[in-house]
């Protein structure tokens, strides 16, 4: 392959080359195989295999990710993306045929699915690789040719990924550019066909903004503050230990991961009991040596999550377990609070770290109202044995998606969609729903031979007017 580890935070002029070159090779690019484009996922799966331990190495570096959860959430999403690509890539790309009805008669009518043209995916920092390359799987599988940007906060992970793409594709059909906000700025200037944006809602608002311009189309995975409702259960340790699995891995930097938790107030204390053991057992000693514990991307994401944590102090909450910052280490401890005040800024920020306000309640009506007057979240969690109580939640509240008796766990699978709604996101990715964010359906009609259409068309006698009445009483 050609392709070469392009410059960071490049001129003008090479984002507009490099556009250029991905928008001449786009009409090819649409027309590839299912076996052309499986080819270039293999590729892909087997370089990032053959780099493994240097994604390791450069996920340590940005944030000590240990080396097993960059194993199981960004190697292995890559692998069953791409495993799911391979066995449904056929079906997915096949015209389909649909009824033309009887006004279309003579006619046959067929939904073809054509890739959309170049598209731009920009990615977050928190799972640097899976974030790029699972949209990136999709982009392919759906004919696209594609600019990547990664964010420049993990920055070790984004020189890897760059080598790996470097190796991979054409530069004429995938490329890579790292840079920042003003590097995103540029690429959002040019003309793309799809945009895939995944990071926070406040800069989603700036990408579809600028889509506007163009007009494309976009996908925004976003994130928010996703609720936690716990019921009245018999037991609470199993669902303590998965909240705290939830909250505490990646250090609570998962879009997904839960926010806050209501529970029962006769059970909070209970609660509150059961997560300190949960945290206890997931990462026992002092966190600040233990390898398996991560830390936060950068100083300032750090200080971020202590001001809240401290904000939340001074208006009255309760520290019931951990608190203490490491700025300079981006080390935060998994703490709980309690008692909040409603203003506190925990209460209406996404935590993004791990930080679990508990939210005590009496009547379920004060969870629907509370989960209700904030911005849509990406996902809602229930843990209830009762399917009335799962059913009314459901019911009641809207979230891009959720889990039952789990959390998080719902992002790992091939065949839901993913995505928010309103503030949490735009569209859907992951297997089929990811290779339709950037195919587009072009509708085909073909006129067989000639039905009753010229009966239908002026200068409208009196008997075509009468047959215009009849069709209209019996179609
Ligand atoms: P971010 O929005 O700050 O950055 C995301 C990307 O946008 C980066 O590549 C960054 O360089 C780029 N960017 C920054 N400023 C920009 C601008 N003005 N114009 C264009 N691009 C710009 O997000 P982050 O801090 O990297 O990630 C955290 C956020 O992402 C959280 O809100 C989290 O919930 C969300 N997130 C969502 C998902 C999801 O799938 N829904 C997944 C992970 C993270």
């Amino acid at each position: 392959m050609t392709h070469r580890v392009l410059p960071q935070s490049p001129a003008k002029e090479i984002i507009e080359q490099s556009f250029l070159a991905l928008r001449q090779r786009a009409p090819r690019q649409r027309q590839l195989t299912a076996r052309e484009r499986i080819q270039r996922l293999d590729a892909l799966y087997d370089e990032v295999w053959r780099r493994r331990d240097d994604l390791k190495a450069a996920m340590w570096a940005d944030f000590r990710k240990p080396p097993e959860e960059v194993d199981l959430t960004e190697i292995f999403v890559i692998k069953s993306e791409i495993k799911e690509v391979k066995k449904r890539l056929k079906s997915w790309m096949k015209p389909r045929r649909v009824p033309g009805g009887l006004a279309l008669l003579g006619s046959v009518s067929w939904v073809k699915p054509e890739a959309k043209g170049v598209a731009l995916i920009i990615a977050p920092w928190n799972y640097p690789m899976q974030l790029m390359f699972r949209p990136l799987v999709a982009a392919v599988a759906a004919g696209c040719t594609v600019m990547l940007k990664p964010s420049e906060v993990t920055a070790h992970t984004a020189q890897v990924i760059a080598e790996i793409v470097s190796v991979v594709f054409d530069e004429n059909e995938v490329t890579l550019i790292q840079g920042g906000a003003e590097t995103a700025t540029e690429l959002l200037e040019m003309p793309f066909n799809h945009i895939y944006f995944t990071g926070s809602p406040a800069v989603g608002k700036i990408v579809m903004k600028a889509a506007a311009q163009h007009p494309c189309s976009v996908t925004l995975e976003l994130g928010g503050k996703s609720p936690v409702i716990v019921d009245d259960l018999k037991s609470l340790k199993s669902a303590a230990q998965k909240i705290v699995w939830a909250k505490l891995s990646n250090a609570g930097q998962i879009c997904v991961a839960p926010d806050y938790v209501f529970v029962p107030a006769h059970r909070e204390q209970d609660l509150i009991d059961a997560l300190k053991t949960a945290m206890l057992e997931l990462y026992p000693g002092n966190v600040a040596e233990n390898k398996d514990y991560q830390r936060i991307a950068a100083p300032r994401h750090a200080d971020r999550i202590n001001q809240l944590v401290e904000d939340a102090l001074r208006r009255g909450a309760k520290l019931v377990h951990g608190g203490q910052t490491d700025v300079e280490g981006c080390l935060v401890e998994p703490t709980i609070l309690a008692e909040l005040a409603d203003n506190s800024e925990v209460m209406q920020d996404e935590i993004f770290g791990p930080v679990l306000p508990i939210v005590p309640y009496t009547h379920f009506d004060e969870v629907v109202e509370a989960v209700n007057a904030r911005p849509t979240p990406l996902a809602l969690y229930i843990y209830s044995k009762r399917k009335a109580f799962v059913n009314e939640a459901l019911e009641r509240m809207q979230s891009g998606g959720a889990s039952i008796n789990n959390c998080v766990i719902h992002v790992s699978s091939n065949h839901l969609p993913f995505g928010g709604l309103g503030n949490s996101g735009i569209g859907s990715g992951h297997g089929e729903h990811g290779f339709k964010e950037f195919t587009h359906f072009r509708g085909v009609y073909e006129q067989r031979f000639d039905g009753a259409g010229a009966w239908l068309m002026p200068p409208y006698t009196p008997w075509k007017t009468k047959l215009i009445d009849r069709l209209l009483r019996w179609l």
